[in-house]
């Protein structure tokens, strides 16, 4: 039967039951997502993260990816709300504006308790987007409103995001003391001052090819390399590092993410001196990118960036280059887990 043949009352009826089906298959979904985050099966295939696994592998656009990602921690942490979700008094961006302002407040040092939780996200129960964030708002105004980035064109994009008073106010020093060399410096062009002089000070440190800075305009650049040669020693320092050795941890952990949780079970605390030119070394037959690979596909992540040890030197390994792989730190946490064996990899997994 084609639906033209329907009556408009069994249109209704059967579209409310398909957005009803929809809403159950999309439960389905995040609890399938909890599993494959829980055996860590996106970095196994080579993914430095669930969300790229989701938008890359499952193909679904980032936006769907976030909602869905978000809404599976808050029902881990809230199984209730996927009651609510399929009967459809949660939806789903407001299942992840929950979570998103839940890890807000845990990072800003004014985390919810699991009773407050609750409440919350029963008050975000049938809610529009913009009630359930002017609810938000006015539980915890002094929270940084979530960062937005838009392309309003090839080469050009919008930036929106809050700053504290005190940044602000250093903002506004940062132009008076610049006021010669770059007078009525905008915000942007701040930024990129900004960002061009700390990209060239880690490129040089890590020993990689300038890539970043080398689109800036002459200007900043050159402004860029001088403070990058006044700054030789802070360089490492801002990188958390030693200046005359640098050090890789395994096992260093991070409460907000399942893969650091699983570090927790890991020997802490095997801290490995690496001279700073081996480690540049690494940094540069690497490209500045994670080596992990899975059937061909090498990890695309450049994001905390950490020297492995194949070989472990617990188990014998050695610090000579052929030895060591730079890989992100959710990749050195799992080749850390494989090493380990299955009885810490299931002891993770309860
Ligand atoms: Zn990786």
């Amino acid at each position: 039967m084609t639906l033209k043949a329907l009556t408009s009352d069994q249109l209704l009826s059967e579209t409310k039951i398909i957005v009803s089906e929809e809403r159950r298959i999309t439960a389905k979904l995040i609890e399938h997502l909890t599993e494959i985050n829980q055996r860590l099966l996106f970095l196994r295939l080579g993914y430095s993260s669930l969300f790229e696994f989701v938008t890359k592998e499952l193909g679904l656009s980032e936006g769907a990816a976030q909602r869905r990602i978000q809404s599976m921690r808050l029902m881990q942490d809230l199984p209730e709300t996927r009651q609510a979700y399929e009967n459809g008094s949660l939806s789903l961006s407001n299942a992840a504006k929950l979570q998103s302002h839940f890890q807000a407040s845990k990072k800003f040092g004014v985390a919810k308790t699991i009773e407050e939780k609750k409440e919350i996200a029963k008050s975000a129960e049938n809610k529009s987007q913009s009630e359930c964030d002017q609810m938000l708002f006015k539980l915890s105004p002094e929270l940084p409103r979530p960062e937005k980035a838009k392309i309003l064109s090839p080469t050009l994009r919008e930036l929106k995001f809050s700053i504290s008073e005190e940044l602000f106010k250093k903002i506004e020093r940062l132009r008076e003391l610049l006021g010669h060399s770059h007078p009525n410096a905008t915000l942007a062009e701040l930024m990129e001052l900004l960002v061009t002089s700390h990209l060239t000070k880690l490129e040089k440190t890590k020993g990689l090819q300038p890539q970043g800075a080398q689109k800036c305009n002459a200007n900043t650049q050159k402004s860029a390399e001088k403070n990058s040669d006044q700054n030789a020693d802070s360089n490492s320092r801002e990188m958390g590092e030693n200046p005359k050795m640098a050090h890789v941890e395994v096992g260093k952990t991070d409460k907000n993410n399942l893969v650091h949780t699983a570090a927790k079970t890991l020997p802490v605390g095997i801290r490995v001196a690496l001279p700073v030119q081996i480690k540049r070394q690494v940094w540069s037959r690497a490209d500045g990118r994670c080596e992990y690979e899975y059937q061909g596909r090498r990890c695309t992540s450049r994001y905390q960036l950490e020297v492995d040890h194949v070989h472990p030197l617990a188990l014998g390994g050695s610090n000579e280059l052929s030895n060591l792989k730079l890989k992100c730190r959710h990749h050195n946490t799992f080749s850390a887990i494989q090493v380990l064996g299955a009885a810490k990899m299931s002891s993770f997994r309860k």
